[in-house]
């Protein structure tokens, strides 16, 4: 038996003590004034038991791992047609490269990076009738909490200030991957990306991804093929040019943000998310990633 609190409890003695904790994320300026000293961990086993440590009920911007949550929902409401816009191959590009090299043919080259995430957020734009209540509420149902909700401040600041995205959706317009309208389409990829949840409601969030795509509420979200999908997204695609480094070292399918979010899954035993705010070079929370390699060296248990 596992005694997983004191196995976080001792990461947390190991990583706070860390003095290099990285580089806040500026290029969002509303993200810029988050205290580098933050350190939140959630653990979510398939049983049903939960672990925690640190800040772990504290919110926070979630960035690009909602790029999960929208490609999951999108998956559920139009299934494996979304492969016929985009592909599923690692793009080895840091999170700040520039989105329009992502693109082949008007083809993002998976739907973790921005392009992609963008080509997502049209079909659910075109899919749902009030698409960024109808998101929210998706997000709430499948952790079990309403009080989850959006940043406004933080998507206004990426609005003005997300040239590439504006850059790279053009582009997608241009070669008629993107059926709505740049303004439409960015306006509900800002929002999703400024949700604000914690460790907590994340590793709740991310449950089903390890439950063979039914959520927390047992309601049955993907089917086990789309969990098993985005799962292999993840690990493949998951940590900007870092996927390769994050798999060798943690060996957990996952996808991270700017806001120093990391989200994981080991599929058929637990979900797991951690939050430090200072980034490594490669945009990956630097304490986040230490963390877990912590976790999967301590409990032995990783996808390999
Ligand atoms: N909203 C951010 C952007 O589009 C997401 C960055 C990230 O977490 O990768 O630049």
């Amino acid at each position: 038996m596992i005694d997983y609190q004191a196995i976080l409890n001792t990461i947390y003695a190991n990583v706070t003590q860390e003095s290099d904790k990285g580089e806040i994320a500026t290029y969002i300026p509303e993200l810029s004034g988050v205290d580098p000293n933050r350190f939140g961990m959630h653990l979510k086993l398939i049983s049903g038991e939960e672990f925690a440590v640190g800040d772990s009920e504290v919110g926070f911007s979630i960035q690009s791992i909602s790029k999960v949550l929208t490609l999951a929902m999108a998956m559920s409401q139009v299934g494996s047609t979304i492969w016929e816009r985009m592909d599923v191959e690692p793009s080895g590009n840091p999170f700040n490269h520039l989105s329009l090299l992502e693109l082949e043919e008007g083809i993002p080259r998976n739907p973790l990076i921005n392009s992609g995430a963008i080509v997502i957020a049209d079909i659910l734009v075109t899919q749902l009738k009030n698409p960024k209540a109808d998101f929210l509420k998706y997000v709430q149902d499948i952790t079990g909490d309403s009080s989850i909700s959006y940043n406004l401040k933080v998507a206004q600041s990426e609005k003005e200030t997300g040239f590439n995205n504006y850059a790279a959706a053009n582009l997608l317009k241009s070669f008629d991957n993107l059926h709505n309208s740049v303004d439409d389409v960015l306006d509900f990829y800002f929002h999703q990306c400024s949700l604000e949840m914690s460790c907590s409601q994340i590793a709740k969030a991310f449950f089903m991804f390890a439950n063979k795509g039914v959520c927390l509420r047992d309601v049955g979200r993907l089917t086990k093929t789309q969990a098993k999908r985005i799962n292999a997204i993840m690990l493949t695609c998951g940590f900007y040019d870092e996927a390769g480094e994050f798999a060798f070292e943690v060996g957990l399918p996952g996808k991270s943000g700017v806001g120093g979010g990391i989200a994981a899954s080991l599929p058929h035993e637990f979900s797991i998310s951690v939050w430090a705010p200072g980034l490594n070079p490669q945009g990956n929370s630097k304490l986040g990633m230490l963390a877990l390699e912590q976790f999967t060296t301590l409990t032995k248990q990783s996808i390999f």
